[in-house]
């Protein structure tokens, strides 16, 4: 394959190839034709989520697959669209997930077979107008009111799926110590009111919403009794952030292919192409380096993953440098397809935008690095 210089496909499973075979097929077949229209329109493909549950998308690991083969579902649906893997990470990682790990039985029992089916769409409220990369620092509050039930109060910021989903994990202050818990709220409930974003440059095929919470009460039993503190929070987001280091290296791939078959037809200067200049063959091999020492490191994190030592600061490792190098490898393609590459003919421009908003949700570049910086010297500097 083009873009597995290293050969890293023959030390796949059998079945690993099949996930990641089966994905790629379905994401030609029904994403493909139809994404650069959705960026176009604004619009997430709806019609695609019955689909997309009997592939196994939503749940990964929940449903028994293994770290490898969850990370080659999220690789192949970003080869199609950031919109699309976004849509399936937070279906799996910030909402199926929490439920799973810090919910009750009843939770579980409730909201998980839906969630698998699509029939129920989830949103994960954490960050908020002012508090983006501190979440700890959140206004919204949760009260308990007595009569066995707790209020909500309070505006969460940019949540994909916000505006279309039927349940939201809502990350909120409760109590005298201002402890950051997880709540499941019901979208029908009064008091939930959800404003799609409107004008996105970047993740168009995705929903993204803001999300006002007034005065909404649901029952204690609402309340995921393993979610007391942020760091429950945070875990959830590395379980996203797995996925996206996977993902980043669909869009990179699919970046680097539409460039390498550009750069050997498009011809300048004397009828010869122009993969034939030298600058040009420096970009490609940048492109293809980083691709595969990408391949590698998630292959690694998959591995540290499943046998339970793959730590936060190994995630953010992850998240952190294989989005910059689907960015770098984006913007690197974007140049090559000289004026082609603003046409949305051509994948590029979208995966470059994409990425940008990649790039900075679930903790910016910069934050990974002061992330890995106090997992190197033991000293904080956020502050
Ligand atoms: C398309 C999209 C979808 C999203 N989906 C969700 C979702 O589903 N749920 C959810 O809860 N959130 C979601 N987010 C929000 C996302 O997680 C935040 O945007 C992200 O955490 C950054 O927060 P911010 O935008 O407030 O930037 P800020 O925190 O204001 O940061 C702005 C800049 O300052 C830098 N910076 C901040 N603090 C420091 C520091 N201490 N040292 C050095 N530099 C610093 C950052 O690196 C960045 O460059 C989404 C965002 C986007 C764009």
């Amino acid at each position: 394959m083009d873009d597995d210089f290293l050969r890293i496909d023959a030390t796949l499973t059998d079945n690993e190839r099949l996930i990641r075979d089966s994905t790629r097929r379905w994401v030609d077949e029904h994403v493909l034709p139809i994404i650069a229209a959705c960026a176009r329109e604004a619009r997430f493909p709806l019609e695609l989520v019955p689909a997309m549950a009997a592939m196994g998308f939503f749940g990964g690991s929940l449903n028994g697959a293994s770290s490898v083969e969850y990370g080659l579902m999220m690789q192949e649906l970003e080869r199609g669209d950031s919109a699309v893997r976004s849509f399936a990470s937070v279906q799996s990682a910030l909402v199926m997930y929490p439920i799973h790990a810090f919910g009750s039985g009843d939770q579980r029992q409730r909201w998980l077979p839906p969630l698998r089916s699509g029939e129920a769409v989830g949103c994960f409220g954490l960050t908020e107008p002012d508090f983006g990369s501190n979440p700890g620092a959140m206004r919204t509050r949760a009260r308990r009111t007595g009569n066995g039930e707790i209020e909500i109060s309070g505006e969460k910021a940019w949540i994909t799926n916000g505006s279309i989903a039927h349940l939201a994990v809502i990350w909120a202050k409760e109590g005298e110590t201002n402890t950051v818990s997880g709540y499941l709220v019901e979208t029908d409930r009064p008091g939930v009111r959800a404003e799609t974003i409107h004008g996105k440059h970047a993740l168009r095929a995705s929903v993204t919403a803001n999300l006002v919470l007034d005065a909404v009460r649901i029952p204690a039993s609402n309340a995921l009794p393993g979610a007391v503190g942020l760091k429950h929070a945070l875990q959830c987001l590395d379980q996203a952030r797995y996925g996206i280091g996977w993902g980043a290296i669909g869009a990179a791939s699919a970046c680097y292919t539409a460039a390498r078959e550009y750069a050997l037809t498009r011809k300048q200067f004397h009828g010869r192409p122009i993969a034939s200049h030298q600058l040009v063959q420096a970009k490609l091999v940048e492109m293809a380096s980083g691709l595969a020492h990408a391949q590698l490191l998630a292959l690694h994190v998959a591995r540290l993953k499943d046998r339970g030592e793959a730590t936060a600061a190994h995630i953010s490792l992850f998240k952190r440098d294989n989005v910059a190098m689907a960015l770098a490898t984006a913007r690197a393609a974007r140049d090559i397809l000289g004026a082609n590459g603003i046409a949305s003919d051509y994948p590029v421009f979208r995966h470059m935008a994409n990425l940008e908003a990649v790039s900075t949700y679930e903790g910016t570049h910069d934050i990974h690095t002061l992330i890995l910086g106090h997992a190197i010297t033991g000293i904080e500097a956020f502050g």
